[in-house]
């Protein structure tokens, strides 16, 4: 699919390229450009935002009967559904992911917008006990014009799970998807137009975040962000919201324990924490990254993941066997060698991995082994600062109190695994541990009507849930004399 002429990008409802530099994007596995580009200039940024607030105050869509809006995000799903092949594809291409993983992408983007289909139909006024002889109501409004500013790893998942709650709710969304992979959220634009979402309530900017997203944040009509990237990002953007009395959600980083007991069932929990870390390269928020693993059951756990990791395919995302892809550029590459390198320093030692594989007929892609790092502490930087790489570090456990403490002793607190078969300890332990999201005896299991975020620097707010439509809206009481 390469495609020298520049694609056209959306600025509210209004398809023409964007007037800021002319880029390709870059197919992870080859190093060559698929796509290209001309980014958002500034002018696009304030035509997109003032065209959304015109698409909102005029379009209807605000005043549609939820019902109303409900059938046009069904009918994005089912289109979705019809592109699904051709999607996962373009989705390959842009990030490198397997296409056995971005299959599952697609089908998940179909899923939101059904269930915020579904939860917009279930919108409802409600009347509140009175304390006097009025009657009170609550009800809520759509925010009006509000920002999705998503990462590159899972785009078109990412993008749903902002888009499709913001229009059930009836707001405009102005997308910014990361420079590097912009294409979900475009063909996304166009499917909701295609749906019959109405011209200009959706613009798609791609482009710098430090410029585009940065314009975007600050600018006076837009009422919420909702992001998803890194902490340090996150901050930013919660700074600015901050000076403006703006709400904002945060989906930040991680550093996600995952602890095995000895009772574990250990054919299950290997394969848990392999996929946990190592399926989409490594770069996924949650990623199981740090492994605590009970002394007496240590040896044998690290020798089955250490071949388990081995034996993973590492190579073209095209092939239906590949479970590894490439990471996304050259110079993320560069950032977790370094950090290997850093544990190797810090006293570590490569179980596995630890280089780049070569693989036929993809020389330039920016692939990187499967890599397991033992002998560190949990103290170290490895095994504290997120790596967003395919690099597990393992650390033996004795004693339960250290290991909640360890587990619990990290900036982030997004997710944490548990392998036992030891109910009550899954319970206390599940209670004890600061995260987000608990998976037990398995790992990096996802359901859009449960609500995901994380704690500390890993994250503001939730999404998904049926309530995850009701951050796009505000909340007013209404007294009725009687
Ligand atoms: P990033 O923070 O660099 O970029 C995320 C988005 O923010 C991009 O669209 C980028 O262009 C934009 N951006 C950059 N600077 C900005 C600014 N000053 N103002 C506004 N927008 C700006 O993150 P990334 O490298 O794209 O993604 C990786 C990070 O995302 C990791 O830390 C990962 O853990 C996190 N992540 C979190 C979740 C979650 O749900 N918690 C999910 C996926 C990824």
């Amino acid at each position: 699919m390469s495609n020298e002429k520049s694609l056209p990008i959306c600025i509210a409802g209004e398809w023409r390229l964007g007037g800021g530099d002319r880029y390709a994007t870059l197919y992870p596995a080859t190093g060559e450009p698929h796509a290209w580009l001309n980014a958002a200039s500034l002018d696009d940024v304030e035509e997109a935002i003032q065209g959304a607030h015109k698409a909102f105050r005029e379009s209807g869509w605000a005043q549609k009967k939820p019902h109303e809006r409900a059938a046009v995000l069904y009918r994005v799903a089912q289109l979705i559904r019809e592109r699904s092949e051709e999607l996962a594809q373009m989705q390959r291409l842009d990030n490198g992911k397997p296409i056995s993983e971005t299959r599952g992408l697609v089908a998940s983007a179909a899923g939101t917008f059904q269930f915020f289909a579904a939860a917009c139909e279930t919108l409802e006024e409600t009347i509140t006990p009175s304390r006097g002889d009025f009657v009170t109501m609550s009800v809520y409004e759509p925010m009006g014009v509000v920002a999705a500013i998503t990462p590159w790893n899972s785009p078109i998942a990412s993008e749903a799970q902002k888009m499709a709650p913001a229009l059930a709710a009836g707001c405009a969304v102005v997308v910014k998807p990361a420079e590097i992979t912009p294409l979900a959220a475009l063909e996304l634009a166009k499917i909701c137009e295609a749906a019959g979402v109405p011209k200009g309530l959706i613009s798609v900017l791609p482009g710098k975040g430090s410029v585009l997203g940065d314009a975007i944040t600050k600018h006076p009509l837009v009422k919420r962000v909702s992001f998803t990237g890194g902490t340090t990002t996150g901050k930013h953007i919660a700074h600015i919201a901050a000076d403006k009395m703006m709400p904002v959600s945060m989906e930040l980083g991680g550093k996600s324990p995952t602890m095995v007991f000895a009772d574990a069932d250990l054919d299950h929990a290997v394969n848990g924490i392999l996929y946990g870390i190592f399926s989409s390269s490594g770069e996924s928020c949650i990623a199981g990254s740090r492994l605590f693993v009970d002394a007496s059951i240590y040896d044998e756990v690290l020798e089955r993941l250490a071949a388990g990791a081995a034996r993973l395919r590492v190579g073209d995302p095209a092939d239906e066997k590949t479970q590894m892809g490439p990471l996304i550029t050259g110079k993320h590459r560069e950032s977790i060698e370094q950090y290997v390198a850093l544990g190797v320093s810090e006293g570590g030692q490569i179980r596995t991995g630890g280089e780049r594989p070569s693989v036929a007929g993809h020389e330039n892609g920016y692939f990187y082994r499967p890599t397991i790092i033992e002998g560190l502490n949990n103290q170290n930087r490895t095994c504290q600062e997120e790596i967003f790489g395919p690099v597990l570090v393992a650390m033996p456990f004795s004693n339960e109190r250290d290991l909640i403490e360890q587990a619990n002793d990290s900036v982030y607190a997004l997710a944490a695994g548990i392998w036992t078969r030891d109910f009550k300890k899954a319970w206390k332990i599940g209670r004890e541990v600061q995260a987000g999201t608990v998976w037990i005896n398995t790992y990096k299991q996802f359901s859009i009507s449960t609500p995901f975020g994380g704690w500390r620097d890993s994250g503001l707010g939730r999404e998904k849930g049926r309530l995850g439509i009701l951050q796009y809206m505000e909340q007013k009481a209404m007294y009725w004399g009687t």
